[in-house]
């Protein structure tokens, strides 16, 4: 780098700004790379019923860096949607999903299971999205009803009326719809109403002071209430103690997923899980 060009460069930028953008270039770079070159990885967490029976699982995804070894979601799934590059990680993602399913079906121990996968705003909107979806389950003759896909609220509020549109067409064909994160968006019971949703996922920060915070109590308990109105199921993310559970569980709720019953593992681990009951 010549002189010139570092004096232009800190002339612009301090130091802080300009390593964050040469780390984001970096990070960039690598997810182009970890496409190519499938870095990624599935790992499932279980979803359980009242009575504690696993029910089907969400898929997670896992980024397994060559130097810099798990990168989190949380680290780069927001870069993805950013760049684009969340359309073929998606598509990977649901792929992988459907070739699991498939080999679910083929036992008698997994075939009834649901496998939940996360699906990002720029995935849906795509005009194609329906058409990607179909021939996936068709590429993987699985049975729609053993898909769930996860979408956020903070995505439905862009065309709203397409978005309906695309899930009442995968609705009718047997796929159901949980609603991700609720209770951190600005969904309006106006749209909850209209939309085809099976489950209400009540996101895991209300969970978390579930027993000491009593304004997170009251948060929980109405969500719950307002799924049974709503006549669909309710599912608590982030479960970790048996007295989250149990609160829950006599507050009506009916599904629940937690590092108390298992953290996202890899298949092999969660078929583990699932021989042990
Ligand atoms: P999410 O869909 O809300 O997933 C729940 C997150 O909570 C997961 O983090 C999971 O590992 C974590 N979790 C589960 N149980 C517990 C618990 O008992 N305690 C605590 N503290 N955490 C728990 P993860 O796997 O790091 O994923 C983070 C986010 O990244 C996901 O949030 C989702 O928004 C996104 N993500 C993950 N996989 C995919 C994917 O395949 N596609 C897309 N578009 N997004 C994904
Ligand atoms: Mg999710
Ligand atoms: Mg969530
Ligand atoms: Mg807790």
């Amino acid at each position: 780098q010549s002189k010139a060009a570092g004096r232009n460069t800190w002339h612009f930028f301090n130091k802080t700004m300009q390593e964050s953008i040469i780390a984001r270039a970096d990070m960039e770079r690598d997810l182009r790379k970890a496409i190519e070159d499938n870095q990624f990885q599935l790992h499932y967490q279980a979803q359980v019923s009242s009575s504690g029976q696993t029910l089907g699982a969400e898929a997670l995804i896992r980024w397994q860096h060559p130097e810099r070894g798990q990168v989190s979601p949380f680290n780069f799934i927001p870069l993805a949607e950013e760049t684009g590059l969340i359309l073929p990680i998606g598509q990977w993602v649901l792929d992988s999903a459907c070739a699991q399913l498939k080999a679910w079906q083929k036992n008698p121990l997994t075939q009834d299971l649901v496998l939940a996968v996360n699906i990002s705003a720029k995935q849906l909107h795509q005009e194609d999205f329906v058409e990607q979806v179909k021939a996936t389950l068709k590429r993987h003759d699985i049975n729609p009803a053993r898909l769930k896909l996860e979408l956020t609220e903070s995505m439905l509020v862009e065309n709203i009326s397409d978005i309906i549109t695309k899930m009442n067409i995968l609705s009718k064909i047997g796929i159901s719809f949980s609603l991700d994160d609720f209770g951190t968006g600005y969904s309006s019971l106006q749209y909850l109403k209209k939309l085809p949703l099976n489950q209400i996922k009540i996101d895991q920060s209300f969970v978390r002071d579930l027993i000491t915070d009593a304004s997170d109590r009251a948060i929980v308990r109405t969500i719950i209430t307002m799924s049974h109105s709503l006549d669909i199921s309710v599912i608590a993310e982030g479960v970790e103690t048996v007295e989250e559970r149990q609160y829950l569980l006599d507050n009506g709720c009916t599904h629940y997923q937690g590092y108390l019953f298992s953290k996202p593992v890899p298949i092999n681990e969660f078929e583990v899980l699932l021989k042990k009951g």
